[in-house]
């Protein structure tokens, strides 16, 4: 493999990418974890994985507290790294493949539990959208309400038939993916249900995986568009439309876009409330550019929005196993979030 120079790939980021603030000292967290993409990176430059992450220290935003690395890669290298090289989101088909098979996990347990907040104090259905990746969010809950086994199964025979048709078959092959996705349409009439017309919101970042999120031949949004979601739809095309929805969702998506108060800003426009799940506090590896701090609920305020927070409803689901250390909120600019139980108002 031709070398690569760390240099090359990297560029100082001296202000805070969530506030653009300067001001800022070292992080003492502990040196983050060597995950397939610290060694990915490491094998590339020649460096031992711990020399790497050496190289990207932490800092800690005096202002708004968040954590982020300086150096970190080119715009460039990120679009090429996260784009397709390790352009696969991991966690949210780990979730689909569990969902699917009806294993308990906590990834999944934690958005279920979420629903059902929304669904006992809700009445009547909610318009509804989520960013980017479809396998983190709502809708594994949304289609259990529904009739999950028999959604299930649908959700396998079209996994099978797109792994068979995009990986395996030629291009001729291609009538038994539109009737599959016939099928898995029929199983989710779009009024049906408690989140209803379900759009599937795109924005491009190069710290995310987006479009070619793509596990054995199946791209996640391919997969997603006729099963889980009923329409794609970018997220400029929704403002310049006017497009609202009663709820949007972005789980584990915010803190990889590379101006996220802007985009939260937006969503806020298109999304009549807002749920978002983010990392947690300081936690960062070579998959994350940033994280949050603690004041990340102050920033909401800023916003504008009223705020809950739901991270202590979406742990409370019963099922054993880890947590990721996520936070979960639910904010708005026009919803008063008094049906909240048990927690106190931002
Ligand atoms: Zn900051």
């Amino acid at each position: 493999m031709p070398h690569i120079d760390f240099a090359s790939i990297t560029q100082g980021v001296p202000q805070c990418p969530v506030c653009g603030n300067t001001d800022r000292e070292p992080s003492t967290a502990p040196a983050g974890t060597i995950s397939p993409y610290t060694r990915t990176i490491a094998e590339m430059v020649e460096l031992e994985p711990e020399e790497l992450l050496r190289r990207f220290p932490l800092w800690v935003c005096k202002s708004c507290t968040a954590a982020w690395h300086d150096p970190w890669f080119t715009t460039d290298f990120a679009e090429t790294f996260y784009g397709y090289v390790c352009g696969q989101h991991f966690y949210g088909w780990a979730g689909l493949a569990n969902w699917l098979k009806r294993k308990p996990v906590t990834f999944v347990a934690t958005r279920s539990a979420i629903w059902q907040l929304l669904r006992d104090n809700i009445p009547g259905s909610l318009t509804y959208a989520e960013l980017n990746c479809p396998n983190a969010g709502l809708m594994f809950a949304e289609a259990d309400s529904r009739g999950g086994d028999e959604i299930r199964k649908v959700g396998l025979e079209r996994l099978r038939e797109l792994t068979r048709v995009y990986a395996k078959t030629s291009i001729f092959d291609r009538p038994s993916a539109a009737a599959s996705a016939m099928r898995a349409r029929e199983v989710n009439a779009q009024s049906a249900g408690f989140l209803v017309e379900r759009t599937l919101l795109t924005e491009d970042s190069p710290y995310c995986w987006r479009r070619s999120c793509v596990q054995a031949g199946v791209g996640c949004h391919a997969y997603a568009q006729d099963f889980l979601f009923d329409r794609m739809l970018t997220l400029k095309r929704a403002e310049e439309t006017g497009r609202r929805f009663d709820l949007v969702g972005s789980f584990v998506t915010l803190d990889h876009m590379p101006d996220p108060i802007s985009l939260l800003k937006r969503l806020l426009t298109v999304g009549k409330r807002v749920i978002l799940e983010v990392h947690g506090p300081g936690w960062t590896d070579l998959q994350h550019f940033y994280a949050f701090g603690n004041g990340f609920a102050d920033q909401l305020t800023q916003l504008g929005a009223t705020y809950r927070d739901l991270t202590a409803v979406s742990r409370a689901h019963g099922v054993p196993g880890p947590t990721n250390g996520s936070r979960f909120f639910i904010l708005s600019t026009e919803d008063d979030l008094s049906w909240v139980p048990g927690t106190a108002a931002g």
